[in-house]
């Protein structure tokens, strides 16, 4: 008679093959655990959602583990998975180089191959201490002195290698998947910290079928192909430079975009009813206080001081400033809904090491609104929002998007009572706007619940851009109020709301996802008016004119160069049309149309203008 029964024993008499980790009364385990038969068990097998973190973290192990036999006097620090991988930090003698990664690899197949077994052990700290001493592996040492606890678990490769770590783990090595592979290798301090050892930084990449890794590689490589910051130098759109770290200098190629985006998105919510407006860049102190601000946000606030000795705040986000505006002149219900909005250039206090080209900036214009509103009009405000934000996204050319609904969080403003009402009104707007969702469960604003819009870009890749916040708290807190049809005064619902998020960013996005070639409304230059020779220059000049005279954004090349040469240089910069002007064209009163694809076309010059301002027209509302 047993009380008590091992994973694999489980496993075995349950028969599932594909299972690589159990649940254990909700504690998640290797098969090589053992638990009373009264237990809860639940299985990982290879769909489960934990199961490629199991098997990454496992692989992370293996490849700790192959490091430490390649190179003596290696020191391991921590080795977590991370997003479509893992990485191991060590400490080493050797400089490892790209050129290694062969040899740890095929170390780390030969560990894969051994199948050794993986079992857990729960040890007394003490014990656990002296047996990493005895490895010299102070960085465990220390990590387990700090945890404080009177025991810890280590996992082992049978007596090959061992870890500190809380699992689970795979029940073999052998179990581990063999389609991994070793990405590229950084420093990183011990902890973060300046001051203590610099480690290199391993990652890595692992799935569990061949075809899963060649797609990951092959979506990397296309992925940078793409990267907008190349691309932003091909076109040249933009540059960032020490000096200002976070900021963009817009180039007037890149210039052109951000205005014509603005433009755009302008017409789109002129049409949905909103005013825009504009705020001050610096606002003092005192409001930053009384909006919550400077004591929930400083650290991300920059701060500036006036020859006053009076401290201002750059602002962080515009919707103090609205409420500013909208506490101007007492409104009624009958002013409500009021949609506000503004391409208000926000600055926040990231770390430098956060920054990213154009994606992670200090410096961005918000596409920002806030509608000020009834508890009656969430609903509509919620579907009408979510209607203008579906139009937008699919006419930049995203098809597919998410959205995620945050619930109330921990530590949070406000009742239960007024919690369950705007949840469930947003709920049910979203769902009446033929949007369905998923739930972030505690990931909601300290002030109210919130919609999340991620959309998915050709390479597969998610990107969180629009959201609508709901917020009782900050019109209270700025006194801003209404009277309502019974004669009281109330405060309003305050909906934050952005469709695009960062201006910036959302740029960043459209390069990414076009890889450079933007519709054609979207690009700074429409089209190129060339010449084969400069007998032509006349010609190409009153062409070039016609299409000024048009708003079409054109360029005149009549440079003594080969034709040739002026199209590849034209293509390079991701110039949609080219106007081809050489003898025939100008005998026929024609130009050659040729589109970036390399096809080609002949227009009547009075045609051409025609047919070329259809295609660069911008999509409208
Ligand atoms: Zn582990
Ligand atoms: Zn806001």
């Amino acid at each position: 008679m047993y009380d008590s029964v091992s994973g694999f024993d489980f496993i075995k008499n349950g028969g599932y093959k594909n299972a690589i980790a159990i649940i254990v009364d909700g504690i998640a385990m290797d098969l090589s655990a053992t638990f009373p038969v009264t237990a809860s068990v639940e299985i990982i097998a290879k769909d489960h959602p934990e199961a490629m973190n199991i098997m990454r973290h496992t692989t992370s192990h293996i490849m700790a583990h192959a490091i430490k036999e390649l190179y003596p006097n290696v020191k391991i620090a921590i080795g977590p998975t991370i997003e479509n991988g893992f990485y191991y930090d060590v400490l080493c003698d050797h400089q490892i180089k790209p050129d290694d990664f062969g040899t740890i690899e095929d170390k780390m197949r030969e560990i894969i191959c051994a199948n050794y077994k993986i079992t857990r052990e729960i040890l007394p700290t003490p014990v656990a201490i002296e047996m990493f001493m005895a490895q010299d592996e102070m960085f465990k040492v220390e990590l387990i002195r700090e945890l404080n606890v009177p025991e810890v678990t280590i996992y082992k490769h049978e007596d090959r290698f061992m870890d500190l770590c809380r699992g689970p783990h795979l029940p073999r090595t052998g179990v581990a998947s063999k389609h991994f592979r070793l990405m590229k290798v950084a420093g990183a301090y011990w902890r973060g910290d300046s001051q203590r050892e610099m480690l290199q930084r391993i990652y890595a990449t692992s799935w569990f079928s061949r075809e899963n890794l060649d797609q990951y590689i092959v979506n990397l490589e296309e992925a940078e192909k793409r990267d907008h910051r190349k691309i932003g130098k091909d076109m040249d759109l933009f540059h960032i430079q020490e000096e200002a770290a976070g900021s963009i200098f817009w180039h007037p190629n890149g210039y052109v975009i951000y205005r014509t985006l603005r433009n755009f998105l302008r017409k789109f919510i002129q049409r949905d009813g909103y005013v825009e407006v504009g705020t001050p860049q610096m606002i003092d102190r005192s409001l930053w206080e009384a909006s919550g601000h400077w004591d929930k946000f400083r650290q991300n606030m920059f701060v500036a001081e006036s020859v006053d000795d009076k401290v201002l705040a750059i602002k962080p986000m515009n919707c103090p400033g609205h409420i500013q505006i909208f506490n101007q002149s007492v409104k009624s219900y009958r002013d409500l809904p009021l949609r506000m909005a503004e391409f208000g250039i926000c600055h926040r206090n990231e770390p430098s090491g956060a920054l990213y080209g154009t994606m992670r900036v200090r410096a961005f214009t918000q596409d920002d609104g806030h509608i000020f509103c009834t508890p009656d009009q969430i609903n509509t405000e919620t579907k009408r929002f979510c209607n203008l934000l579906t139009s937008v996204y699919n006419k930049l050319g995203f098809e597919e998007f998410t959205v995620k609904f945050s619930d109330r969080p921990p530590v949070r403003a406000g009742t239960d009572a007024v919690w369950d009402k705007s949840e469930s009104l947003l709920k049910q707007a979203t769902t009446e706007a033929g949007l369905e969702f998923t739930v972030n469960s505690g990931e909601g604003a300290f002030y109210g619940p919130k919609l999340e819009f991620v959309l998915r870009d050709k390479l597969g890749r998610d990107w969180q851009c629009g959201t609508l916040q709901v917020d009782f708290v900050l019109p209270e807190r700025l006194d801003a109020w209404y009277m309502g049809d019974d004669g009281e005064k109330h405060h309003p619902i305050l909906l934050h709301r952005a469709v695009l998020g960062s201006m910036e960013r959302f740029i960043g996005i459209l390069l990414e996802n076009y890889a450079g070639k933007l519709p054609l409304w979207l690009s700074p230059v429409q089209v190129v008016v060339a010449d084969i020779t400069n007998d032509f220059d006349r010609y190409a000049g009153v062409f070039h004119d016609k299409l000024l005279d048009n708003d079409i954004r054109a360029k005149l090349d009549t440079r003594a160069e080969k034709i040739s040469y002026k199209i590849r240089n034209h293509v390079m910069s991701k110039v949609p049309l080219i106007a081809i002007i050489g003898a025939e064209e100008v005998r026929d009163n024609t130009i050659t149309l040729r589109r970036l694809d390399g096809t080609q076309e002949i227009f009547g010059i009075n045609d051409a203008v025609i047919a070329i301002k259809e295609m660069c027209r911008a999509p409208m509302p």
